[in-house]
C-alpha cells in the first residue's frame, strides 16, 4: 500500500458512464488515490484547472465535448499540459487509439479496464510514484 502525504494531488476521471466511473474510481481508492470525476467534457476539463491533478483519465466519447478535443484543450493549456492523459477506449474501434495519442493523449487503455492494467499503465506514466 502507498503512503499518502496529505498535499498528494488526486485522479480525475472523465467518464460519462456511471457504472464504469464508480468500477474504475473503486480501483483507484484501492490503489491509494483521491479521486476526483467529471461525468462530460466540459467538466473535466473545468476540473482539470481547479485540481491540477497528477493523471488524467479520459473516455473518448463523452458528451458536451468529447475526449479528443478535451485532451486537445488540456494540452494546449501551458498550466495543465505536463498532467499526463490515459484515453478510455472502449471497444477498441479502428483509429481511435491514433486519434488519441495524435490529440496528445500519453497513453491508452481499453475497456474494460482491469486493476493490473491500470496499475502497470500509472507505473509507466508517472514513474516510481504510482507503484502500489
Ligand atoms: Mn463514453
Amino acid at each position: 500500500m502507498r503512503i499518502m502525504s496529505e498535499d498528494e494531488k488526486p485522479i480525475l476521471i472523465i467518464e460519462d458512464n456511471p457504472d464504469n466511473r464508480v468500477l474504475i474510481t473503486d480501483m483507484l481508492h484501492s490503489m491509494g488515490y483521491q479521486v476526483i470525476e467529471a461525468p462530460d467534457g466540459d467538466s473535466g476539463v473545468r476540473l482539470a484547472h481547479q485540481h491540477r491533478p497528477a493523471l488524467i483519465l479520459m473516455d473518448l466519447s463523452l458528451p458536451s465535448k468529447d475526449g479528443w478535443q478535451a485532451t486537445r484543450e488540456i494540452k494546449n493549456s501551458p498550466e495543465l499540459a505536463h498532467i499526463p492523459v490515459v484515453a478510455l477506449t472502449a471497444h477498441a474501434m479502428r483509429g481511435d487509439r491514433e486519434r488519441a495519442l495524435e490529440a496528445g493523449c500519453d497513453e491508452y487503455l481499453t475497456k474494460p479496464v482491469s486493476l493490473g492494467e491500470l496499475s502497470r499503465t500509472f507505473s509507466a506514466v508517472l514513474g516510481g510514484r504510482a507503484a502500489c
